[in-house]
Formats: structure tokens, C-alpha cells, sequence
């Protein structure tokens, strides 16, 4: 009987006050990583409390990984502050959208205002730029400049100082050009004034957008919330994009615009390049916050789905951070070998959105089939280079002939690769947490 009662109460102990410290000393460490990625305070403190409702201490207690089941549970909760609940309006290829880009100066709305045209012109889109900003010096200039690059068509005024002028006058000419996107880049100030939202109100009053777009630097720490707060109360904000995410910054501040426009992120910037843009994944930005970094939580990833005897190789790869052809074909194997590597995969942001879109299983399947058997058709020095210029035309016509596809395919799966290679070379000299070590988080 004594050994029992000492069991039951060993037991107790270990389902109440271990796991309630366990959970305490996680969500400690959980909340410092936030707050130094600029998650607002008040968010992190909601989380904290909700997060102590949701972690059931049983579940705790029954000697799963506890860091983990908590990990998990703050995950999903910063991933349901990004899901606002409604999805932002798309506009369709075809018919006529404005978008009007809103945002303080020196957030990135100029240059994201391009990266935007530029990401729909690819995907055949007939989009245009007006510049409705008359505050700052230059600012037609840049934006003419920018176009000019990307061969957008753009409208704007060195003489005329009223913006809901040029922003009427540039919608309704890009309307008769029959342009299915109009993008109106507006002003900024240094601070957030009466004047600058006195302007957005008219500006958006007069052209009437199907989206506006609040554009926020993500370095600009824990004054995101009010920042996008006081746009959302002079415009309707429908969208968020978070610009210089190549910078240090995490992008915390990203939830409170989230969370004070009641609007998604729609994209990120990376970077001051017109294609250094990206669609916004919720996962790999939330791994990123929590200070796991994309490639660490990928890391914890591996472990779990790739069999023992690959791992090690796999890591050193990933180590020395030079990603070939041969590297890429065996982690198609992979995907095609077992389901849950799209699940790694999704960690990834290069991996997860174009080429495993989510519900389209098969054609990701079929696509990562076709580029295996152009891969076939390439030379172990190929397979093995790590330097993209050594694919010139005649070979890839030589593979495209082999293969027995298209060349423009072969140039399509050599720009997936660069994309991948990018994503992996940053994957140089990072820790790999060993088997079941949670505690890099
Ligand atoms: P605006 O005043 O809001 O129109 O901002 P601009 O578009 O003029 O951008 C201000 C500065 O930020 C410029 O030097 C841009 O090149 C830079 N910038 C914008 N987006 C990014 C980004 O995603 N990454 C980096 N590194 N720089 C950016
Ligand atoms: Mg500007």
C-alpha cells in the first residue's frame, strides 16, 4: 500500500506542479523569443493565458513530449492571430481593380508597389502604376524608374500637386488602356499625421479601390499596432504587406497588423530587387518568429520523417550549404517516396508555395515527376555542379531533346532550382539540433 501511495503521489506531482513548471518555463522562453521579435505585448500576453487553457497538464502528464505538445499549441495560436478569417480581395485577371497602396515613408510602398505589378505582369496580368504621391521630391521619378525596368506602364505629374487629381485622372486612363490592375502609390510622412491620413481618406474616396494595401517596414518593432490602427481608421485596409524581411528583423510586428486592419498578409519583401517578393506562408513566418528560423524547424522536421540512415548525409549536405541538381533529385525522391516530406517541406517557404501548393498534390506529383526525368537525361557533372551558368542553352536543349520535353520546360526547372538553391544556401554552417533537443526554440 505505502508503495502505492508514494506512486500515486509521484504521479500527482508529475501531472501538476513538474508539468505546470514545465509549461511556465516553456512559455517563458516562448514569450522572451516574441517580445524580441516584436510581437506586441498585449498579444503575447493574451496567447500566454489562452495557451494555459488549451494545454490540457494530463495530456502533459501521460509522458508525451511536453515541450513539444506546448510548442505545438503556441504555434497554432500565432498561426490563428495571422488568419484574420477572411481572405483578402484577389482581384481577377481581366477586369479592372484598383489597389491603393497606403503606408508611411521609407515603409517600401514604391518599390512593393512595382514588386506587386511586376509579380502579376508574369503571371500575364496587364497591371499599371500611378503615383499619387506629390509630397516627397523625386518621388514620380523613382516610381517612373521602376516601371520603366519592369516595362509597366505608369501615370503621374511633375507639375500637378493635387494627388486625388493624378490618382483619378491615372485610374480612369488605365481603365480606357483596358489594364485589369491600376496600382496607385499615395504619399507618406515620417510620422503618422493628420494631413497624410486627411490625404488617404480623399485619395481613396476619389479612385474608389477594390483593395487598399497597408505596407509596413517590419523593423518597426512593437509601434506596428498603432501604426496600422491609425491607417485602418482612415482607409479600409484590406491587405498587409510586410516589407525588409532580409533585414534582422523577425516581423512581429506583423500580428499587430494583423490584428489592428482585421486583414491578412498578403506578401513579404526580401529584399530591394523587383522579384525579391514572396507570397506570405503563415508557417515558416511563424517558425521564423519563434526564433527556430525557417531552416531549424525544418530541421526538427527531418528528424522526424526522413529514415535514420539519410539523415546524416542529408544534414551534412544541408551544412555545407551547396545545393546541386543531384541534391534536388533526391529530395524529389523523397517527396515521391513518402507523403509526409511535404509536410517538411511546407517548413520551407521556396518549397511549400510554388511548388506544393497546398490541395494540389497531384500536380505538384506529376510536376516533380517531369523534372526527375529531365534530370535523367543530365551529366553527373551537371547533376553535381553547383554553379547555375554551367547550364547553357545547348545543354539544356541537349536535355530537353533527351528528356523528350520542352526547352522552356528544362528553363522552368532550372529557375526552381536556383529559387531552391537560394533558400539553401542560407542554410550554410547552421546548428542542427540533435534527435528530440527541443530546447533550440
Ligand atoms: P516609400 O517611401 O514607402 O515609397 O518607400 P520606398 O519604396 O521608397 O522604399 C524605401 C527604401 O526601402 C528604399 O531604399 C527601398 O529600396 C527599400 N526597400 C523597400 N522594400 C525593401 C525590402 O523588402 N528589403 C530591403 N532590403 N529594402 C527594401
Ligand atoms: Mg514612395
Amino acid at each position: 500500500l505505502g508503495g502505492s501511495i508514494t506512486r500515486a503521489l509521484k504521479q500527482m506531482s508529475n501531472a501538476t506542479i513538474i508539468d505546470e513548471k514545465v509549461l511556465n518555463e516553456c512559455l517563458n522562453e516562448i514569450t522572451r523569443a516574441l517580445l524580441q521579435s516584436d510581437v506586441q505585448f498585449k498579444l503575447v500576453r493574451d496567447m500566454q493565458t489562452n495557451i494555459k487553457k488549451i494545454v490540457n497538464l494530463d495530456d502533459l502528464a501521460a509522458g508525451h513530449n511536453k515541450r513539444r505538445i506546448i510548442q505545438q499549441a503556441v504555434f497554432n495560436e500565432l498561426c490563428n492571430i495571422l488568419d484574420p478569417g477572411k481572405p483578402a480581395f484577389t482581384p481577377k485577371k481581366g477586369k479592372a481593380s484598383v489597389v491603393m497602396f497606403v503606408g508611411l515613408q521609407g515603409s517600401g510602398k514604391t518599390t512593393t508597389c512595382t514588386k506587386y505589378a511586376f509579380y502579376h505582369q508574369k503571371k500575364g496580368w496587364k497591371p499599371a502604376l500611378v503615383c499619387a504621391d506629390t509630397f516627397r521630391a523625386g518621388a514620380f521619378d523613382q516610381l517612373k524608374q521602376n516601371a520603366t525596368k519592369a516595362k509597366i506602364p505608369f501615370y503621374g505629374s511633375y507639375m500637378e500637386s493635387d494627388p486625388v487629381k493624378i490618382a483619378v485622372e491615372g485610374v480612369e486612363r488605365f481603365k480606357k488602356e483596358n489594364c485589369d490592375l491600376i496600382i496607385v502609390d499615395t504619399s507618406g510622412r515620417h510620422k503618422q499625421e493628420a494631413a497624410l491620413f486627411e490625404e488617404m481618406r480623399q485619395v481613396s474616396e476619389a479612385t474608389k479601390p477594390d483593395l487598399v494595401i497597408f505596407v509596413m517596414d517590419s523593423s518597426i518593432g512593437q509601434a506596428a499596432f498603432d501604426q496600422a490602427q491609425a491607417f485602418k481608421q482612415s482607409v479600409a485596409v484590406g491587405a498587409v504587406i510586410i516589407t525588409k524581411m532580409d533585414g534582422h528583423a523577425k516581423g512581429g510586428g506583423a500580428l499587430s497588423a494583423v490584428a489592428a486592419t482585421k486583414s491578412p498578409v498578403i506578401f513579404i519583401g526580401t529584399g530591394e530587387h523587383m522579384d525579391e517578393f514572396e507570397v506570405f506562408d503563415v508557417k515558416p513566418f511563424v517558425s521564423r518568429l519563434l526564433g527556430q528560423g525557417d531552416l531549424s524547424g525544418f530541421m526538427n522536421k527531418i528528424h522526424e520523417v526522413v529514415p535514420m540512415d539519410q539523415q546524416p548525409e542529408l544534414l551534412n549536405k544541408l551544412q555545407e550549404g551547396t545545393f546541386t541538381l543531384r541534391i534536388m533529385y533526391e529530395q524529389f525522391q523523397n517527396i515521391l517516396k513518402m507523403g509526409p516530406m511535404s509536410e517538411v517541406f511546407s517548413m520551407l517557404p521556396g518549397f511549400s508555395n510554388e511548388l506544393l501548393p497546398k490541395g494540389k498534390d497531384q500536380d505538384s506529383q506529376a510536376k516533380i515527376k517531369r523534372y526527375m526525368t529531365m534530370m535523367d537525361s543530365m551529366t553527373n557533372e551537371e547533376l553535381d555542379s553547383s554553379n547555375p551558368k554551367l547550364m547553357n542553352e545547348s545543354r539544356m536543349m541537349r536535355i530537353a531533346r533527351g528528356s523528350g520535353r520542352q526547352v522552356r520546360e528544362v528553363m522552368e526547372m532550372m529557375e526552381e532550382y536556383k529559387r531552391l538553391a537560394k533558400i539553401w544556401s542560407k542554410m550554410k554552417g547552421l546548428k542542427i539540433p540533435k534527435k528530440g533537443d527541443m530546447n533550440s526554440m
